[in-house]
């Protein structure tokens, strides 16, 4: 193993990301390190670059990465479905570990909602303590005992893990696992961006024998339906009228009732009481999106209690949703050519990678740390 590893640091808010060298530690016990292939930059870091999160810099960023096992500490012999693991093995990791300790860990059964401290590869680790070089936008990376790591299955490679980032999870967790899609059923999706897209592609796998995207801009939208995703399209970002919309996209629903399923995935308060007249009476409404806090928003409640629908709301992804997320991709990428979200960046161009986020240029901005001249 090489002694240092380069990462890309983000040393104050606010500021751009540096690239600093730092030492690989050997992996103790239990803990690995890994050479990072893939390290995807999403909509979050942008959040974590404005200071609209409760953790500190210097940080080194990166919480969607998959790579290759350079080096495992005693007892990491299997990984966590108990294939053997080995220098050089493809391996997926989620990004966080709960706490394992807390109401909401051992009795509730939901690490999503735990109350105790929960690590957060590539935000909640500072990158001048102990192992440093604990995000992923970084050439290798320090893997901490009860790290959620899974070889790839045969035949997946890192780059097809790495185009859905943690929204494919996040969508397993709300898609497959709070609501129930049947055989033949009407789904809309609010939202087409990553998050939007990934749920989508979860309806269509569950039986969905419609799904309705309802999102923008259009650019986004045409990509969807170039990957095969979703089968009626609507752009808010148009300048269209909310109720011609309703209208429309109930006219697309058996009997003009709605649809079975709502899947909220757009991140905006005034999509929810839209979402809620999308569905059909006795329908499902699953709010997914609204991952950060962007305030209130009114909503009709009688259509809660008339239709009787019933709500769900769904918080990032549990490793029961990465495994899934993992096990699905062998027959998720016999539909859909997911490379073709990527954009791919050197591990020094992170700042104009963390740009074209921002500015929405692109689908999915991709880090490659271990490519050569980077
Ligand atoms: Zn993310
Ligand atoms: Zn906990």
């Amino acid at each position: 193993m090489s002694a240092q590893s380069r990462a890309a640091v983000l040393p104050a808010f606010e500021a751009p990301l540096e690239i600093q060298s730092f030492d690989v530690p050997e992996p103790a016990a239990n803990s690995a390190v890994v050479d990072v292939e893939f390290a995807g930059v999403c909509g979050t870091d942008v959040h974590i670059q404005n200071g609209r999160m409760p953790i500190h810099a210097p940080v080194v960023l990166g919480h969607e990465t998959v790579g290759r096992v350079a080096a495992l500490g005693e007892g990491m012999t299997h990984d966590v479905l108990g294939e053997p693991l080995e220098v050089g093995d493809a391996v997926a990791w989620q990004n966080s570990i709960a706490c394992g300790r807390c109401t909401y860990c051992l009795v509730e059964q939901e690490p999503t909602l735990c109350t105790g401290s929960r690590l957060i590869y590539g935000m909640n680790q500072p990158a001048d303590a102990f192992p440093q070089l604990s995000g992923g936008w970084a050439e290798k990376m320090y893997l901490q005992p009860g790290t959620i790591m899974v070889k790839l299955p045969e035949g997946i490679t890192p780059r097809d893990v790495i185009p859905l980032g943690c929204a494919g999870p996040t969508a397993v967790h709300g898609v497959l696992h709070e609501v129930q899609i049947n055989f033949g059923d009407t789904v809309v999706v609010q939202g087409s961006g990553p998050v939007g897209v990934a749920a989508a592609i979860y309806a269509q796998l569950s039986g969905a024998r419609r799904v309705i995207l309802v999102g923008g801009p259009a650019v986004r939208l045409e990509a969807a339906a170039n990957l095969g995703v979703g089968h009626e399209y609507f752009d808010v970002t148009d300048g269209g009228d909310t109720e011609e919309r309703i209208s429309a996209v109930k006219a697309l629903t058996p009997q003009g009732l709605g649809a079975d399923v709502v899947i909220e995935c757009a991140g905006i308060p005034s999509a929810v009481a839209e979402g809620i007249e999308m569905c059909r009476p006795a329908g499902q409404y699953c709010v997914i999106g609204q991952y950060t806090d962007h305030g209130t928003t009114p909503i009709n409640p009688h259509y809660i209690t008339r239709k009787q629908l019933r709500m769900h709301g769904s918080w990032g992804f549990s490793p029961q949703h990465y495994i899934r997320y993992i096990q699905s991709l062998p027959r998720l990428l016999e539909q859909f050519d997911l490379a073709s979200l990527l954009t791919e960046y050197p591990l020094t161009a992170v700042n104009s990678a963390l740009e074209d986020v921002k500015a929405g240029r692109v689908m999915k901005a991709v880090l490659l740390p271990g490519r050569a001249g980077n």
